[in-house]
């Protein structure tokens, strides 16, 4: 039965069960004021139902916003009614709200209907109340069993509806308020946070979430969904805890964390961020530390290589030079042949590993492909697999960072193996190399297993592998692609499933030839102009080499095992040139020319250096500084006296003529 304030007249009236006067005016105005300062819809209904019980005699009420935004409501009280005398409450609500346009939410009584009390007493009231936005909502009482409202009561209550539209009105704008500065806030976030309604379905979430979701589940707007229905079931998900995983459809990966939000009885705030970038750099981390460690083990290791194999590869060169015999001649260039096969390995690793510092020189991709399948030759053999190398003639440089290059090579190749292993023989592996237009185009195909369409897209982004864990870190052609940018370069791929596929890797070419391979078996030559050579190296062998090397063809060799003996060597004789090593126990090579710069400054520039293996960053800057030429071992006689030669003809050149210095001390004539 709905009632309406206005056709109780003006003012509240004296008389009645629940009216008495002015002293239930003033608990009416204490009422109002308390129900006033209410700060949610919980104080409110709480306050509401004190008010209405000091004042009036009910076992059920509830208060209906109208506003639309609400989908279920407690009604309050009711435990004393049975199942019956509910359901007639509620139809009369209903039938009200009908009438007075006020959209209902469902009702929720507070607990079970009490067996055996089913009885109604009299009619509900029902008053309407609007807000200033002209919304309406409505108060239902249902008085206690036996209880029949006078006029009194009547206004009483349709004062108190009145109270409950000022209080949902300012509710309101506070609530708009309270949620426009929520969204702000969220918005400021840089995770994706979702906050969930009682019934664990997305009530409100920021920009960043809504493109995750977007990710992870497709396009469909996520309001009013379950986290289930977006592939995110939080039941399985421990609360408050962060929780990693893979998206489905992208691969990349995500932390969530879900808890339910202080406060709000049942809400749920889920912070879901996209974590792809920095695992990335993570493990890009660890894997520039396990190169770092690889590369300091690998320049230990070529030291000791290096030094052993440059004495083997001199002295064969030595030994060939002078040999007449037709057989001992082949057999020593078969030593010489597998000498620089070694060391090419050796210096493979190191390109591999990137311990060798950056640089922009003619690179010659055929020397380079050539190297990198030598260096996959054996397990190539042993899988059963075909390569085929068509560099085309006269292919032209490219200008870039060899160590670089090769890592794209290796990368391509490595790939490549990987797919033909898991594929029917035969099993091919064909590299080849054009240019045109200016360019260089290395294709590197394989008849394997070939790319899926949807992957295409992807492989070249970080971290995207199809490869077992531990097999594939996903980083490899995203190396690729950044070294052929750094190069001005482009990489591409063709494939098809079961059609194997074509990495185009496109370069420009250079102008500038690509530096002399020396040829295995080359014979030294004479150096000319160096009639006295000081060779300061800790190797015995490797002095020994040298002496024997140049001494045949006219060249006094002196010998020093450090700097400091080759300081006396200095003093007490003239030289046309010095070679020597930049790693040596006691005066290293650094400090050895230091002190040659300070007492004969133009014997300071016909040095060359030796270095036994890596250069760290001091040595390199050394080397940049002081402009003297240096080889790393191990390296051909040929390219020893073509640099000696180079060094000795700039004397000449630099100095005029005079190449002997005044016994004992070459400082005093230098320039
Ligand atoms: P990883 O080798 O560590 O997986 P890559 O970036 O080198 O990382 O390769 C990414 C993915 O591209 C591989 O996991 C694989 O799915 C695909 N791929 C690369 N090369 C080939 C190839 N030759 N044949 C088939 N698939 C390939």
């Amino acid at each position: 039965m709905a009632g309406d304030a206005s056709e109780l007249g003006p003012s509240l009236q004296p008389g009645g069960s629940a009216w008495d006067g002015a002293e239930e005016l003033t608990r009416l105005m204490e009422s109002c004021r308390s129900i006033a300062g209410a700060a949610n819809p919980d104080a409110f209904n709480q306050r509401m139902g004190l008010a209405m019980e000091q004042l009036f005699t009910w076992s059920a009420f509830v208060v209906i916003p109208g506003d639309g935004g609400m989908e279920s409501l407690d009604v309050q009280g009711g435990r004393r009614l049975g199942a019956q005398g509910r359901h007639f409450f509620a139809e009369e609500i209903r039938q009200s709200s009908r009438a007075e346009s006020v959209t209902l939410p469902h009702l929720r009584w507070q607990a079970e209907p009490a067996t055996g009390a089913d009885a109604r007493g009299a009619p509900s009231l029902i008053f309407p109340f609007t807000g200033r936005g002209g919304r309406r909502g409505l108060l239902a009482v249902l008085p206690a069993d036996g209880v029949v409202p006078d006029a009194g009561a009547r206004r009483l209550v349709a004062s108190l509806a009145q109270q409950a539209g000022v209080w949902w009105e300012r509710w309101r704008h506070g609530e708009e308020d309270r949620r426009t500065a929520r969204d702000a806030l969220l918005e400021q976030l840089p995770c994706g946070v979702i906050l969930l309604d009682e019934g664990g379905r997305v009530a409100a979430l920021n920009g960043v979430a809504g493109r995750l979701l977007a990710q992870l589940s497709g396009p469909e707007p996520a309001a009013g969904r379950s986290m289930e229905q977006l592939g995110l079931p939080l039941g399985s998900l421990p609360r408050n805890t962060e929780v990693e995983f893979s998206g489905c459809r992208d691969q990349r990966r995500y932390t969530l964390r879900w808890d339910a939000l202080p406060g709000t009885g049942e809400s749920i705030s889920v912070v879901l961020s996209d974590v792809t970038a920095e695992r990335g750099a993570r493990e890009q981390a660890m894997q520039a530390e396990k190169m770092s460690v690889i590369g300091e083990m690998l320049s230990g290791v070529a030291h000791e290589l290096n030094n052993p194999l440059a004495s083997v590869l001199g002295f064969s060169q030595l030994l060939l030079s002078q040999c007449t015999d037709e057989r001992q001649h082949e057999r020593l260039s078969l030593v010489v042949a597998e000498a620089q096969r070694a060391r090419r390995v050796v210096t493979n690793l190191l390109d591999v590993a990137r311990v060798r510092p950056p640089e922009r020189v003619a690179v010659s991709l055929d020397e380079l492909v050539t190297s990198i399948l030598a260096l996959f030759a054996y397990p190539f053999r042993v899988d059963d697999i075909e390569v085929e190398w068509h560099p085309a003639p006269n292919l032209p440089p490219v200008s870039g960072d060899r160590a670089r290059l090769q890592q794209v090579m290796v990368n391509l190749v490595s790939n490549a193996h990987h797919a033909l292993r898991h594929c029917d023989k035969p099993r091919r592996l064909i590299v080849r190399a054009d240019e045109a237009a200016g360019r260089v185009r290395l294709q590197v195909s394989d008849n394997g297993g070939g790319i899926p369409e949807s992957h295409l897209d992807r492989i070249f982004t970080p971290f995207f592998t199809t490869k077992a864990v531990g097999a594939g870190t996903g980083l490899g052609l995203a190396i690729c692609a950044r070294i052929a940018e750094e190069h001005g370069g482009t990489i591409h791929v063709r494939s098809q499933v079961g059609e194997g596929a074509t990495f185009l890797l496109d370069l420009p070419a250079c102008r500038i030839p690509a530096p002399r391979q020396v040829k295995p078996g080359a014979p030294p030559v004479e150096v000319a102009g160096l009639r006295r050579l000081l060779v300061v190296d800790d190797e015995d062998a490797f002095r020994q080499l040298l002496q024997e090397a140049l001494s045949e063809h006219g060249t006094e060799v002196v010998t020093a095992a450090d700097g400091a003996a080759a300081l006396e060597e200095m003093a007490a004789g003239s030289f046309d040139a010095v070679v020597s090593d930049l790693r040596m126990p006691g005066m290293n090579g650094m400090e050895f020319h230091e002190q040659v710069k300070q007492r004969w400054p133009a014997m300071a520039r016909r040095f060359v250096f030796i270095t036994g293996d890596v250069m760290d960053a001091d040595v390199r800057a050394f080397l940049e500084s002081c402009g003297a030429p240096h080889l790393p071992k191990p390296f051909g006689l040929q390219e020893l006296t073509d640099t000696l030669a180079r060094v000795a003809l700039a004397g000449h050149e630099g100095t005029g003529a005079v190449l002997d210095f005044p016994e004992g001390n070459p400082g005093e004539t230098a320039t």
